[in-house]
Order: structure tokens, then C-alpha cells, then sequence
């Protein structure tokens, strides 16, 4: 017989280490702790019975931080804000893919992203950041984070120079709370050169409190295609509700990395209570279970498309990954840290926004809707919806033209796809 314990984090088979696609239905629960079930019940739960007082007293000593953990503990169930079954699940099952140490999840990549920044940045620092970044996340640096006096410098996220650049002379007038990377860019997929930011902020080390952490929000590649942990990265930030969610259901954010790094973002996450529901957790352990089929099949159909929208005539460019010149900095980053193009891209269509609203407005299998990374394709127009808010000079300084149509590939049949596509290009 396996000790219970042993068999929760069963990740060997001999000396064989088992890959994450053969872990996901399984990993990190326990069959016998919950009657025998197959999988992981959901845990409708807000607060757990003590077996005694005593042990009240050593989960919250844990969960508080006021001792270290011996060997062999596991921290007890408390409440459901602090921790749960099907979160803790969750978040063993999320660390496998990038290699992390420790994971959180909550309630939406923008509560990940929010609580992490939140975690590191004081009144003074800066944060050192690629640009553009999601929108809500430009908010968060624009708008919130500025009344909390931090302030925040940005670099184009194809220039490795201006990376490596800014992140030096941000450190040598003011403490740099944290290197913030996205990469690739949305809408346009530009690459980030991570290792670059992570030895930039290495060389940082001199400063109050010690180096800047870079953290990188993986939303469109991982976690398959990218794992940035393994290029110098210390924490990976997801918004769930893509690629890991999967079917455009749920809304929910992880956070990933060494427990060192972690921790604090957990104490943080306690207080503001920013943390998933067991609900949602639960669907997302589902979606794990075929991540990696979903996404293999929506990278090989985006293949398909983006062939087929480049030898289009009325398609000006598609800013695909699988299409970087032969030879070039992007090219290089590229196959330096990503192990596939991923199935979100935008093109350019020969006309204005009126010709792309005619396209939108005429396709029938792709939806016509915001967000990425479903099973379903998904199509909307950066300029006027995902990118609206940024100014009309700067739009068109990072690539979004009134022509530009951004797609999120899913797992239809790809010619069904294609038809659809090439039926609304009739009408431009
Ligand atoms: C959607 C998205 C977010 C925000 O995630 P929510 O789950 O909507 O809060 C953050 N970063 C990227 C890259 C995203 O695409």
C-alpha cells in the first residue's frame, strides 16, 4: 500500500518522470481521502471541522506564517479563502506544465495579475514593463497604481536593447519593484526577449530590498507552447479564462513560482481575497485534463488559416508566429523560448474599418466576441473593441490599423474554417 501522502505526489513510474499530459487526471488528490471517488469532488465548502483545537492551532500557526513547516506537515483546511481541496488540486496540477515550484489561482487573471503587483510594488518604486500590454493590466498602470505613487516606464516589446536599456536606467534613479513582461504582445504577437529582462534585473541586485522580480504573463502561448519560468522568469502570471479554461466559460488567473516568491503573493491573495472559487476550480481541472489536445489541435488549425489568409489577395499582412523572417531578432527570441506559434493572430485587411466591419459582420462559424483561447473560433476588431481605449497615434505606432482583424483559432474542422473565412472576404 502507497501512504497517502506519497501517492498524492506521485509523479515517477520507476526512474521514468511522468509528463504533465499523464498527470492531469490524477495528480495531487488522493482517492482514499474521498471515499474512493475517481475524481475530485467539488468541495462546497466555506470552512473545515478541526479534528481537535490543537490542530486549529497548527494550520493557522502555517497559514499565517508565524512558524516553519516540519518535514512531513501538510497544511490543514481552514477556510475556503485561505484554502480548499479543489484549489490546492488546481494549483499542484498548474505547476507541472511550467515547472513551478508552488501555485495560486483566483478568481481572474486580472485579480493574478493585481494581487502580484500589489505583493512587490511600494510607494516610490517603479515597475518596468513591455508595451503594449492587456488592457486591464494598462489600467492597472496608468490609473490605479500611480494614486499608490508607483510609477511606470515602458519598452517596445520587440526591442530587446530598449529592455535591457530601460530596466538599467529605471534602477539607477529609483528602486524597480518589479520587471512586468507580456509576451507575445497582443494584438500583433510581438516577441519579448525574457532572458534579456531577467538578466537586466539581475544585474540589479545592489538595490534596496534586493533585484526586481520579473514576472510574465504567459496568457498566449502557455502552458504549452512557452514556459517562461525556464528562461530566467520568477513568476508566470495566466489568465485561465484562455487557453487553460478553454471552452470561454470560466473566468480565472493563476500565479506561479518558486514557493519562495510565491508566499507572499498567497498572503496577499488571504487578505484581499482574491482567490478562485471551488466551483470554477473544479471546471478547471477538467479543462487541464485535455489542455494539451485542445491546444495542439488549435495550433495545427491556425496553421491551416494563417496559410490561407497570407495567399489571400485581399489580406495585406498576418502577423502569425510561424511566419517571422528566416533571419532577425524576433526570429531568434522565437525559437529561443517558444515551442510553437500558439493560434491567436491578427491580419490585415486591405481597406479601413469598413471593410473589416463587413467581414466581422458576415462571418457565421466564427463568432464575433472578445477573449481567446477557446474551443470555438473567435474573431474581433482591435482598434475599436480590445485596443479602443489607447490613443489613436499610439494604436497605430504599435501595428493596429483599422484593417486589422484579431482571430483566435479553435478546433473546428480547419476547411470549415476556411470557408468561413473566405465567404465573409466575398463581401470586403
Ligand atoms: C484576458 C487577459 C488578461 C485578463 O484576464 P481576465 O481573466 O479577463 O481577468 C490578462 N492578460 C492577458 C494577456 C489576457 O489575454
Amino acid at each position: 500500500m502507497t501512504e497517502p501522502g506519497k501517492l498524492r505526489h506521485q509523479r515517477m513510474i520507476g526512474d521514468r518522470a511522468l509528463r504533465p499530459e499523464s498527470l492531469m487526471m490524477s495528480y495531487g488528490y488522493d482517492p482514499s481521502l474521498s471515499e474512493g471517488a475517481v475524481k475530485c469532488p467539488l468541495f462546497l465548502t466555506s470552512t473545515f471541522v478541526f479534528e481537535s483545537a490543537e490542530d486549529g492551532k497548527a494550520f493557522f500557526e502555517l497559514a499565517y506564517g508565524l512558524r516553519e513547516r516540519a518535514p512531513a506537515e501538510e497544511p490543514g483546511l481552514i477556510y475556503s479563502r485561505i484554502n480548499n481541496p479543489d484549489l490546492e488540486i488546481l494549483e499542484d496540477r498548474l505547476t507541472l506544465w511550467d515547472g513551478a515550484e508552488s501555485g495560486l489561482v483566483f478568481s481572474s487573471g486580472m485579480a493574478a495579475i493585481s494581487t502580484t503587483l500589489l505583493t512587490f510594488l511600494r510607494p516610490g518604486d517603479v515597475v518596468v514593463h513591455s508595451e503594449p500590454v492587456y488592457g486591464g493590466t494598462d489600467f492597472l498602470l496608468n490609473r490605479i497604481l500611480p494614486q499608490f505613487g508607483i510609477r511606470h516606464v515602458g519598452f517596445p516589446a520587440a526591442d530587446r536593447e530598449a529592455a535591457r536599456r530601460r530596466i538599467r536606467e529605471a534602477g539607477s534613479s529609483a528602486r524597480i519593484g518589479l520587471v512586468y513582461v507580456e509576451t507575445p504582445a497582443n494584438p500583433t504577437n510581438a516577441m519579448v526577449d525574457i532572458e534579456a529582462c531577467a538578466e537586466a534585473a539581475r544585474a540589479l541586485s545592489g538595490q534596496e530590498g534586493g533585484r526586481p522580480l520579473v514576472a510574465v504573463d504567459n496568457t498566449f502561448l502557455g502552458p504549452l507552447w512557452q514556459q517562461p519560468l525556464r528562461h530566467g522568469a520568477d513568476l508566470v502570471l495566466y489568465s485561465l479564462t484562455k487557453y487553460v479554461g478553454g471552452h470561454s466559460d470560466v473566468i480565472a488567473g493563476a500565479c506561479l513560482g518558486a514557493e519562495q516568491h510565491v508566499s507572499p503573493v498567497r498572503g496577499m491573495r488571504t487578505i484581499l481575497g482574491t482567490m478562485c472559487d471551488p466551483h470554477t476550480g473544479w471546471l478547471l481541472m477538467r479543462s487541464l485534463e485535455t489542455v494539451k489536445l485542445r491546444m495542439t489541435s488549435q495550433m495545427k488549425n491556425a496553421r491551416y488559416v494563417a496559410e490561407f489568409l497570407r495567399d489571400h489577395p485581399l489580406i495585406r499582412s498576418v502577423h502569425y508566429l510561424g511566419f517571422l523572417p528566416e533571419h532577425g531578432p524576433q526570429r531568434e527570441i522565437y525559437e529561443g523560448q517558444c515551442v510553437a506559434p500558439g493560434s491567436t493572430f491578427s491580419f490585415e485587411i486591405d481597406g479601413g474599418e469598413e471593410e473589416a466591419f463587413r467581414f466581422l459582420n458576415r462571418l457565421e462559424l466564427v463568432k464575433l466576441a472578445v477573449s481567446l483561447g477557446g474551443t470555438e473560433s473567435l474573431a474581433e476588431h482591435p482598434g475599436t473593441m480590445t485596443h479602443s481605449d489607447i490613443e489613436p497615434a499610439e494604436r497605430e505606432r504599435m501595428g493596429i490599423t483599422p484593417g486589422l482583424v484579431r482571430l483566435s483559432v479553435g478546433i473546428e474542422a480547419p476547411q470549415d474554417l476556411i470557408a468561413d473565412l473566405e465567404q465573409a472576404l466575398e463581401v470586403v
